[in-house]
């Protein structure tokens, strides 16, 4: 293990994954994932569709209830008792392929709702949250434009803007480039780079190899519902030692 990580696992884990099984009736989808994010870590999770990339991120922020195993979210069993599911939503934040944005609202309606109507704050302290992020990602010219009139790298932008403003302890990406023109991919990755260099704590689900490579902490190999390989980027895109990893990153190549 390189220092850089031996110093990450030192830190404390946010979240920790043990054996958690997903099955759609008797489509096993997840079979045994133990999966840890510590502290201000960067992960990404690679591997071909259908491997079950979704729906583990699906599970840890409880979109879908896993079938079986335990989250841990800073030591504390989820659906343990007394187990504050409210506050693990809205620290455990998630930036979709698809944006997701309420059609009929401003950009900044968009950004302040998760702090007015969840984290419960005035109108004024959501405001100035939402401006906050949305400056971060660029995207304050915009703030009363509607989502119909923006680019899907903007309104990506805008998606992370909101995630933001809800302060979370993590954001999971499922590849939040995917959908988008191939020329708009950079500005995307661009606001993701800075937040993982100013020490945001991420899970990202990519097909950029390069972005997984250059950003990284650990980057994590899927296979039909397996974690076949949970390394460094140095290894994984270097020197893999599960030979299904390489030829998975051979089509990249
Ligand atoms: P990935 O994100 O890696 O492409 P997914 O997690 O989306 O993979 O899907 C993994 C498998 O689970 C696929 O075979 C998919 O068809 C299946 N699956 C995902 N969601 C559902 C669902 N809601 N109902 C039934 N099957 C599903
Ligand atoms: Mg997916």
């Amino acid at each position: 293990m390189s220092p850089a990580l031996r110093e990450l696992w030192q830190r404390e884990p946010i979240l920790k994954v043990r054996h958690l099984q997903k099955n759609f009736g008797t489509h096993m989808v997840l079979r045994d994932i133990d999966f840890t994010v510590h502290q201000g870590e960067v992960v990404c999770v690679i591997g071909a569709s259908g491997s079950g990339k979704s729906t583990l991120l699906r599970c840890i922020n409880r979109l879908e209830s896993p079938s079986g195993g335990e989250i841990y979210y800073h030591g504390e069993l989820a659906g343990g008792d007394g187990f504050d599911w409210n506050r693990y939503r809205a620290k455990v934040g998630m930036v979709f392929q698809s944006f997701n944005l309420f059609a009929n609202q401003t950009v900044l309606e968009n950004c302040m709702a998760g702090p007015r109507y969840v984290l419960k704050k005035g109108k004024q302290e959501s405001r100035e949250l939402a401006l906050r992020y949305l400056y971060k990602v660029g995207m304050v010219p915009y703030i009363d434009a509607k989502p119909a009139q923006l680019s899907g790298g903007q309104l990506q932008r805008v998606a992370i803007a909101r995630a933001l403003a809800m302060k979370p302890d993590v954001l999971l990406f499922d590849e939040p480039t995917s959908a988008l023109d191939p020329e708009m991919v950079g500005e995307v990755l661009g606001v993701m780079k800075q937040l993982a260099h100013e020490g945001m704590t991420m899970v990202v689900v990519t097909h950029e190899m390069e972005f997984a490579r250059e950003v990284s902490d650990r980057t994590v190999f899927m296979l039909d519902g397996f974690i076949a390989e949970d390394d460094t980027p140095e290894v994984i895109f270097g020197n893999p030692r599960n030979p299904k990893t390489r030829e998975f990153l051979s089509r990249f190549m």
